[in-house]
């Protein structure tokens, strides 16, 4: 029964496959190659992402936190980061994708996923967070629970318009923890998600909060980190 069950899913995906193949041609989501398989970047693309090695930020007196980052801040990877127009989430879903696909996954230890919320206005305009949709993929990709741990108390400006300076201002109480969950993150493994992470005063707002209540180790793992 599981059996002739598994074959019938398989039978009904390769047909879903062929139909969509005809209907939406798969391609290329920076150079707009046409592909045989339905991914985000052709073979010629995804060569030039390349890993970048872990960068320790130091963000308080015994307060450290490892960044890890599929590749540098640079295209074709920042297309895909910057690509989020009005409900359409699938360059994010990509992206989930790849960040499941990586190797420096097996190697991150952690408990529970966070990830970097948007303000609740800026969610409604946009109808999606992609730091949240790779947070869950990451989840199902590893069983490990994902928590709104973060709540983004303040609209705060778009930090890629601002100086170093300015960002940490922008985001001076812009976070909050949820109080039903800050319990659950005292002596674990937290890994925090985003897409970007430029001067990283949003991870630091982040972690200084979660600092607070004792979990055992913080990392971040994100799309893409600026590298200077
Ligand atoms: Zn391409």
């Amino acid at each position: 029964m599981k059996d002739s069950c598994y074959m019938i899913h398989l039978y009904l995906q390769k047909l879903y496959t062929f139909f969509t193949y005809f209907i939406a041609p798969p391609y290329c989501l920076f150079c707009k190659q046409s592909m045989l398989e339905r991914q985000a970047l052709c073979s010629t693309c995804l060569i030039t992402v390349l890993p970048i090695v872990p960068y320790d930020f130091h963000i308080g007196r015994h307060q450290d936190v490892k960044v890890y980052a599929m590749a540098a801040y640079k295209d074709p990877l920042r297309k895909l980061i910057v690509a989020k127009h009005f409900n359409n989430a699938i360059p994010s879903w990509y992206l989930a994708k790849m960040m499941c696909e990586q190797s420096i996954l097996q190697y991150l230890e952690f408990d529970i996923i966070v990830f970097i919320p948007l303000h609740w206005t800026r969610y409604a305009a946009r109808g999606f967070n992609q730091a949240e949709i790779i947070a869950q993929e990451i989840g199902r990709h590893t069983g490990k629970p994902v928590i709104p741990l973060l709540i983004r108390s303040k609209k705060t400006q778009f930090q890629a318009s601002l100086s170093v300076d300015q960002r940490a201002a922008n985001l001076n109480n812009a976070f909050s923890l949820n109080p039903k969950y800050q319990h659950q993150i005292i002596g674990k493994k937290i890994v925090i998600i985003d897409d970007l992470f430029t001067t990283g005063s949003t991870v630091k707002a982040a972690a200084q909060l979660i600092f607070l209540h004792n979990p055992l180790k913080i990392t971040a793992f994100v799309v893409c980190r600026v590298v200077s």
